[in-house]
């Protein structure tokens, strides 16, 4: 490819949209143009770049025994009301009407339709175990597009789905999915960590995340893990033992009353006024799931998880209560306590649910729904309703110990790339999607799907590789191999070397760009850096001597090699790509 021929316009400025560094480097290097609000134009750099990343993803897809599919972009309604999603799912979903005023949704996922081909064809256990893919346009209206790449509207994911007749067949093909995934991950350049995490609304019971591990802002998800055992988890999924607390106030409380606690709006004023750690209060949160209140208790120097809180209510969708609901719901108690004040009391008809820390807490203190007033030395059981439901809803935090080991637990910043979930017969059993056992009894399938966002992919390859002046791609996935510069195109032999290893290389099958624009070699410079070939060849005034210079962009680091060296360093590094 010559650079002049190249359809691509690299910007001056970072689009001011732009918050992290692949939104930034891709938008500014021209591999993407934003159409509309999380949705993107992928420009001919960017479509090499993805066209790599789902070669790879298709090489150890097929590898792993899966077989490709393409399924439609539209669907129906009906089938989602057969699922139960069409009512859960929210306003990720985008839904149309077509010209019959038939309702239909835009594919964010295809569960439904995958159980719906497999309801039609797999009839026996004999056409089991099976894995079916595809690699597709998904739309989600998110609530906050952001991060180009990383959390579009449209975006490009490879989905696989496999159907088993028993949990030990899913398990199989669960760690065959998680084997296929490493190494996918490791041919893009990527590191990524394989953590635990919630299933979410995609459901079923086991799932685990490929993570993207980060120090930039890029990074949405919180990782804990361990650094002694192979313990680790998405936040919103992970457990932690607490280090020694004081959680029995008898030594501050001889006795249970109500005190004065004058305007003790938050955990800090409650514990300095009544100078006491913070271990000793049960703070109470009320939170809206699903549109109903719900209220979360936790020992007050620790923060609810709201996922976890979510599907404790088994709900699907969760805010922390507005200030004008916690009124309404004080008004409609007959209370008319300011926030802070809060408490279980009273409150018996709504769900309440605490944490399974809470169990262990004696002589607290609890909101009353008395403002300036708490209850001290409450204990469960005799001063507070009755609490049915326990569950773990806390955040684990910075200073908790490994669930598995004990050994304290890090915390680090993740950018999800790749999912994969056991299913089991979440979707086959309300679709009725059964085949035939052996002695003719019917089974709905046992499934388990596999998500790997492929333009994510690519933006957090971005994230994990560049420095100030732009990306360095990992060979494997990179636009073009290599650019060829020739600093000056009116100087002859300059340009005829440029133009003799331009053409061996690509006689070679390499991916090379022949930078042939009438510019200063500073621009070619810059714009090599930014749009970020992994090598870099320039033919300067040394061509004279019979030299070249060979830079690599990872390493910086320059060489002053004869051309034939030049090309023969990068047919051998193109061959190496895994
Ligand atoms: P997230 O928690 O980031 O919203 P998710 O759990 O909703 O992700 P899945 O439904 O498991 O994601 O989708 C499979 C994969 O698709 C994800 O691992 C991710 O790589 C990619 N993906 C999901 N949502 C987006 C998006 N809005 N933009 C780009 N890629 C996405
Ligand atoms: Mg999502």
């Amino acid at each position: 490819m010559k650079m002049s021929k190249m359809f691509v316009q690299t910007l001056r400025e970072f689009p001011s949209d732009a918050e992290v560094v692949s939104h930034k480097m891709l938008a500014r290097a021209g591999y993407i143009r934003k159409l509309t609000s999380g949705v993107y134009n992928y420009m001919p750099l960017m479509w090499r770049v993805l066209k790599k990343v789902e070669k790879i993803v298709r090489e150890e897809m097929d590898k792993a025994g899966a077989q490709e599919l393409l399924m439609p972009f539209v669907q129906p309604k009906e089938l989602w009301e057969e699922s139960g999603r069409w009512e859960v799912y929210g306003k990720e979903l985008m839904r149309l009407r077509d010209r019959h005023d038939r309702e239909m949704c835009l594919g964010p996922t295809h569960e439904e339709v995958i159980t719906s081909i497999a309801r039609d064809v797999i009839k026996s256990y004999k056409q089991m175990p099976v894995n079916l893919y595809q690699i597709q346009s998904k739309f989600r209206d998110e609530v906050r597009p952001r991060y180009g790449l990383l959390r579009g509207r449209e975006f490009i994911m490879k989905d696989a789905y496999s159907f088993d007749t028993s949990e030990e067949g899913l398990d199989k093909e669960y760690q065959n999915m998680a084997e296929a995934y490493k190494r996918i991950f490791d041919r893009c350049g990527l590191d990524t960590k394989m953590v635990q995490s919630d299933s979410g609304a995609i459901g079923g019971s086991v799932s685990h995340e490929f993570m993207v591990i980060t120090d930039t802002d890029a990074g949405e998800n919180d990782v804990f893990y361990c650094n002694n055992c192979d313990y680790s988890a998405n936040s919103n999924h992970a457990v932690s033992n607490l280090p020694e607390a004081v959680v029995d106030g008898k030594a501050y409380f001889a006795e249970t009353k109500i005190v004065d606690t004058p305007k003790t709006h938050s955990i800090e004023e409650l514990s300095e006024f009544l100078n006491i750690p913070s271990t000793l209060i049960l703070k109470s949160l009320v939170y809206i799931v699903d549109k109903k209140p719900v209220i979360a208790l936790i020992r007050a120097d620790r923060a609810v998880e709201e996922t976890k809180l979510m599907n404790a209510a088994g709900g699907n969708d969760i805010r922390i209560a507005s200030s004008a609901e916690i009124a309404e719901l004080m008004a409609e108690k007959g209370f008319n306590a300011e926030p802070g004040f809060i408490g279980p009391k009273g409150m018996e008809d709504i769900t309440i649910i605490a944490d399974e820390t809470v169990k262990e807490m004696k002589n607290f203190v609890v909101g009353i729904n008395e403002t300036d007033k708490h209850l001290v030395g409450a204990n469960l059981g005799k001063d507070i309703p009755h609490i049915e439901h326990f569950a773990d809803i806390r955040l684990v935090e910075r200073g908790d110990f490994c669930p598995q080991c004990g050994k304290p637990l890090f915390v680090t910043k993740g950018i999800e790339v790749g999912n994969i979930f056991k299913l089991g017969t979440k979707y086959s059993k309300p679709m009725n999607a059964v085949y035939l056992d052996e002695n003719g009894k019917t089974h709905p399938y046992i499934m388990g799907c596999y998500g790997i966002g492929i333009s994510r992919t690519a933006a957090a390859a971005v994230e994990a590789h560049h420095d100030e002046h732009g990306i360095k791609w990992p060979l494997s996935i990179a636009p073009y191999h290599v650019v060829i510069v020739p600093v000056n195109i009116k100087d002859e032999l300059q340009m005829q070397i440029a133009t003799k290893m331009y053409d061996e290389l690509l006689k070679a099958g390499v991916e090379v760009v022949l930078d042939d624009r009438d510019e200063r070699a500073g621009v070619k410079f810059k714009d090599a850096d930014l749009i970020g070939f992994p090598y870099r060849i320039t033919a300067g005034k040394t061509v004279n001597e019979g030299f070249v210079e060979y830079k690599i962009r990872e390493t910086g680091e320059i060489e002053k090699v004869t051309p034939q060296d030049a090309v023969k360093h990068i047919i051998e590094a193109v061959a190496n790509i895994k």
